[in-house]
C-alpha cells in the first residue's frame, strides 16, 4: 500500500507518513457516510448553521497553529498561510450566514394555472479530491455548502499533505459535526475510482490537473455521477495602452508569485500593448525580482519553495526546454543551487506555440510575456490556450474593458486588478479549465436535487 507523506519542501526532510487505508477500511468509510447521510439530510438547519459558525470559529482561533501547517508540508510563507486561514474561516462562516436563504424554497407561477414550488435538497454521500496547493481552502469550497446542503463527504486529499488534511477532520469533528458527515480517507486514485462507482456515492468534485480531472470524469461518467472540475489555468493578463503600468506591474508580480507561483488563477501569461511594452517589462522585472525565494516561517518571506524539489525541476525543465528553442530571459531565475525545491522568479518573451510554455500551465514562479499590436491581436492570443479560468485587463478605458471582457473565453474576469477568490463570488472556468462552479449561491447547487413540486 502506498503512503501520504510530509515532507517540509524547504529542508527536504520526511517528517511523517500516514499508511493508505485497506479497501475494507474504505467500505467502512462509505458505509458510514451513507450511515450518516440518512440524518444529516434532515437536519435542522439551525444545527448546521451551528458547526459552520464553529468551524469557522475555530478556524479563528487555532489560525497559527494551522497555518504552520501548511507551511510545514507545502512551504507556504506563514503570512500567506495565515491569510489562507482567514479566507477558509470567511467561506465556512459565509454558508453558515446564508445557509436557510439557499435552502429557500423557490415559488414559480405557471401562467394562468397556478404555481410549483422548486425545493433544494441534498443528494447524497460526495466524493471529494483535492490538491496541496491550497490545502484548506480547496477542501473548503466543497465541503462548507456540502455540509449546509445536507450531503455527507469522503475525502481524498493530495498525498504530500496529510497532516493538514487530518487538521480539517479534526476541526469540523470539534465543531460538532455528528460522526461520519465529513471523513478524511487516505486512499489511492484506484480507490478513489471505486469509491466513485459505489452505489451509495452521488457525486465527485476534484480540483488539480487536467489529467487527474480527465480520469474522475471518466469514472463518473461511466457510472452517471454527478461531477464537478476546477483544473488548471493559463490565465492571462492583458495591459493596454492607457494602462496605470504601476498597478499593472505590481499586480502582475504579486499574482504570478504568490503561493510561489502555484496557483490555478495566477496570471501566467502577460500580454502588453508594444507602446508600453519596454516600460512594462522594466517595472514587471523589478517587481518580480523583490520576490527572493526564502524561508517560508519568516514572516518577512515574499516567496518560500515550491511543494517539493520535483516541482521546482518540472519547471526549470520547461522553461530550460522553451529556452533551448530559442525563448529570451528577460528575468533569470532557476533552481538555486543545491536548495532543492527553491526556484527564483524568471521572466522569459518570444515563447512560441512550439514550446510546450507556450501551452501547457505553469505551476511555478515562471512567467511569460507577450507584445501586441492591436486590443483583437491580445484576445487571439489570449484565447489561445487550452485552458479558460480566468483573465484581467488593465486599462482606464472601461468601454475597451467591456470588449475585451466579452471576447475572452474564461469563467471569470477581472478589470484593474487580478483575480481574489471570496465567499461571495462563483469560481470555475471553461475549457479544459473543467466545468460547475464552487462558492456563492452557484457552488451550493451544484449537489443539489432541484425538485419541482406542483401545487394541486
Ligand atoms: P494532481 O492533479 O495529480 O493532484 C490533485 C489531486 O488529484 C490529488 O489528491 C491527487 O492524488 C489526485 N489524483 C491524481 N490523479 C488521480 C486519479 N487518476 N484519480 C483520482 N485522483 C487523482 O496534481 P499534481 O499534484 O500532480 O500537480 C500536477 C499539476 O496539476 C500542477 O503542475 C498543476 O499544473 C496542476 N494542478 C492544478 C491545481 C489547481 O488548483 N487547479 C492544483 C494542483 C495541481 P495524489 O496526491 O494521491 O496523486
Amino acid at each position: 500500500m502506498g503512503v501520504y507523506t510530509t515532507t517540509n519542501p524547504a529542508t527536504g526532510q520526511t517528517v511523517a507518513t500516514y499508511e493508505e487505508i485497506s479497501d475494507a477500511e474504505l467500505q467502512d468509510v462509505l458505509g458510514r457516510s451513507h450511515a450518516a447521510y440518512q440524518s444529516w439530510c434532515v437536519t435542522d438547519l439551525a444545527e448546521r448553521r451551528a458547526v459552520l459558525a464553529r468551524a469557522a470559529e475555530l478556524h479563528r482561533e487555532r489560525a497559527e497553529e494551522l497555518a504552520s501547517l501548511l507551511t510545514l508540508e507545502m512551504g507556504k510563507p506563514i503570512k500567506q498561510a495565515l491569510a489562507e486561514v482567514a479566507l477558509v474561516a470567511s467561506i465556512y462562516q459565509y454558508y453558515a450566514d446564508h445557509v436557510e436563504e439557499f435552502m429557500a424554497d423557490e415559488r414559480l407561477p405557471i401562467s394562468g394555472r397556478g404555481t410549483a414550488v422548486v425545493r433544494t435538497e441534498p443528494i447524497g454521500p460526495l466524493v471529494g479530491i483535492m490538491p496541496w496547493n491550497f490545502p484548506y481552502y480547496q477542501v473548503a469550497r466543497f465541503a462548507a455548502p456540502n455540509i449546509a446542503l445536507g450531503n455527507t463527504i469522503v475525502l481524498k486529499h493530495a498525498r504530500n499533505c496529510p497532516q493538514s488534511a487530518l487538521a480539517t477532520e479534526r476541526v469540523l469533528i470539534e465543531a460538532d459535526l455528528p460522526a461520519g458527515v465529513y471523513q478524511n480517507a487516505f486512499i489511492s486514485s484506484e480507490q478513489v475510482a471505486d469509491a466513485i462507482a459505489d452505489d451509495r456515492v452521488r457525486g465527485v468534485s476534484l480540483t488539480g490537473s487536467e489529467k487527474a480531472g480527465a480520469a474522475v470524469a471518466e469514472v463518473a461518467g461511466r457510472n452517471l455521477k454527478k461531477c464537478v472540475l476546477e483544473l488548471g489555468g493559463s490565465d492571462p493578463m492583458i495591459v493596454l495602452a492607457d494602462a496605470n503600468l504601476d498597478i499593472a506591474a505590481k499586480a502582475a508580480a504579486g499574482n504570478r508569485l504568490f503561493n510561489a507561483g502555484q496557483a490555478c488563477t495566477a496570471s501566467k501569461r502577460f500580454l502588453v500593448h508594444a507602446s508600453v511594452y519596454d516600460a512594462f517589462v522594466e517595472k514587471l522585472t523589478v517587481a518580480m525580482s523583490a520576490y527572493d525565494p526564502a524561508d517560508p516561517t519568516s514572516q518577512d518571506a515574499l516567496m518560500g519553495p515550491l511543494s517539493s524539489a520535483e516541482a521546482a525541476r518540472e519547471i526549470d525543465e520547461l522553461v530550460s526546454a522553451a529556452v533551448g528553442q530559442g525563448a529570451q530571459v528577460l528575468l533569470a531565475g532557476g533552481t538555486a543551487e543545491g536548495q532543492g525545491a527553491f526556484y527564483r522568479p524568471t521572466l522569459l518573451a518570444g515563447v512560441t506555440p512550439e514550446m510546450n510554455l507556450y501551452r501547457e500551465e505553469v505551476f511555478g514562479p515562471a512567467g511569460v510575456i507577450y507584445r501586441f499590436e492591436t486590443v483583437d491581436e491580445a484576445i487571439e492570443v489570449a484565447n489561445d490556450s487550452p485552458y479558460g479560468l480566468a483573465a484581467s485587463v488593465f486599462t482606464e478605458d472601461m468601454d475597451q474593458a467591456q470588449y475585451v471582457t466579452e471576447a475572452l473565453e474564461t469563467g471569470m474576469v477581472w478589470i484593474n486588478d487580478t483575480s481574489k477568490s471570496s465567499p461571495e463570488l462563483p469560481f470555475g472556468g471553461v475549457k479544459k479549465s473543467g466545468f460547475g462552479r464552487e462558492l456563492s449561491r452557484y457552488g451550493f447547487n451544484e449537489f443539489a436535487n432541484k425538485k419541482l413540486v406542483r401545487d394541486p
